[in-house]
């Protein structure tokens, strides 16, 4: 009780969570599903 986790991002495409990755020294939330692709750059989801 009591925790304040951040939200974490979820990817609207497939309803997965994201995990923040480097890519090419830029932080970006990339999805696993349907192959792994790079949602947005961290920062710039609401
Ligand atoms: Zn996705």
């Amino acid at each position: 009780m009591g925790q304040s986790w951040k939200v974490w991002p979820v990817c609207g495409a497939h309803d997965r969570g994201l995990r923040a990755v480097l890519d090419q020294k830029t932080a970006v939330w990339r999805c696993t599903g349907g192959g792994t692709h790079t949602v947005a750059p961290v920062g710039a989801l609401p």
